[in-house]
């Protein structure tokens, strides 16, 4: 590795990566036109991670941009999971009757390459949501006693202010009829050292329950710093559930996501969702079949502990809802075993 490499700061133009050896002066263009409709940030602690000598490196390929990004194909959408079309007022995406999504802010620590709000998040256009749409946002939840759930995403929520989140925290906890507060960040694995006692205070409720929803999909993510810093949101008494997206060159193969797995269960977090990607614009490079996914599975469900399995998910583009994609294994009257064998069910006399 370049002992010159500077990844003491964020990482937010196409310059920058050059300087830090992640991409040539010749990339340069490509990358501005990139730059120039998608948000760049790589944070010191995930550009640290990356090995700029590997040309395959998975931490690279989900954070530094690549000019396949401009390369439209069939299908892609600039809003592939339908947020806008269950957005009943600005902030708040209600697709599930007792859940809705709490947008406060559009901007993130890092952004994804192949992140399916890459049209919304990034530091142009609104920041946080000002005071007259979260009091908006907030009647609208208050309004509704269906409303059981209230999941804090972005844009990425930790990156608020302790004293901003306490106040969202507090505000929240005033409505009776919400028992769960879910915040789904980065920050744990791309910004450890924000993980403060301060943050941690601010995300506890004295009436409801909180959890924190970590998004990884590497377990070389999962350092040292990391894992400590989600063990102070634990240890606090806030449980954790994993997501992760399903790529291409990053962990389409068992061995990876079956080691991701088990460092988030390592971790005390447990595996919840693996997303298959979604069909946001310019990922086509970083897109695998679902039957990729589903072998995937598979393999996780023969060679690993039940605590490392998450459910292999589709959102249906059009903000159809979100469902389980298998694999399936009881069909007709059979049922596969995880070596994949089949087996009649109920059994033959
Ligand atoms: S942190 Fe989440 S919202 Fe932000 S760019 Fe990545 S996937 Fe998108």
């Amino acid at each position: 590795m370049d002992a010159r490499r500077d990844v003491s700061r964020t990482l937010r133009t196409p310059l920058d990566l050059t300087e830090a050896g992640l991409a040539t002066k010749a990339e340069l263009p490509a990358l501005e036109a990139v730059a120039a409709r998608y948000a760049v940030a790589i944070s010191p602690a995930m550009a640290a991670l990356i090995d700029p000598l590997d040309p395959h490196d998975p931490i690279a390929r989900q954070f530094v941009p690549s000019p396949a990004e401009l390369e439209a194909t069939p299908g892609e959408l600039a809003d592939p999971i339908g947020d806008e079309a269950h957005s009943p007022v600005e902030g708040i995406v209600h697709r599930y009757p007792d859940r809705v999504l709490l947008k406060l802010t559009h901007v993130c620590a890092v952004y994804c390459r192949f992140c399916f709000r890459r049209e919304m998040v990034g530091p142009q256009g609104n920041g946080a949501l000002d005071e007259a749409a979260l009091t908006k946002a907030l009647a609208y939840i208050a309004g509704r006693p269906e409303i059981w759930e209230v999941i804090l995403t972005g844009g990425d929520p930790l990156l608020l202010s302790p004293r901003r989140l306490s106040e969202i925290t507090r505000r929240l906890g005033e409505i009776e009829h919400v028992k769960i507060i879910r915040h789904h960040s980065r920050i744990p694995v791309v910004d450890p050292a924000a993980v403060t006692d301060d943050l941690v205070a601010a995300l506890k409720s004295p009436r409801q329950a909180v959890y924190v929803a970590l998004h990884a999909n590497h377990p070389r993510e999962l350092t040292p710093a990391a894992r400590a810093a989600c063990a102070r949101l634990i240890d606090a008494g806030i449980p954790m559930i994993s997501q992760s997206v399903l790529l291409a060159g990053v962990n389409d193969d068992a061995a990876t996501l079956g080691q991701l797995m088990r460092a988030f269960v390592e971790t005390r977090i447990k595996p919840y969702y693996l997303h298959h990607p979604d069909l946001a614009p310019g990922t086509s490079h970083l897109r695998v079949p679902v039957e990729t996914g589903q072998a995937l599975m598979r393999a996780l469900r023969g060679r690993y502990s039940g605590l490392c399995q998450p459910d292999y998910v589709l959102d249906i583009p059009g903000g159809h809802g979100k469902v389980p994609i298998g694999p399936a294994y009881l069909s007709g009257e059979a049922v596969t075993d995880p070596q994949g064998q089949s087996h009649a069910y109920p059994p033959e006399d």
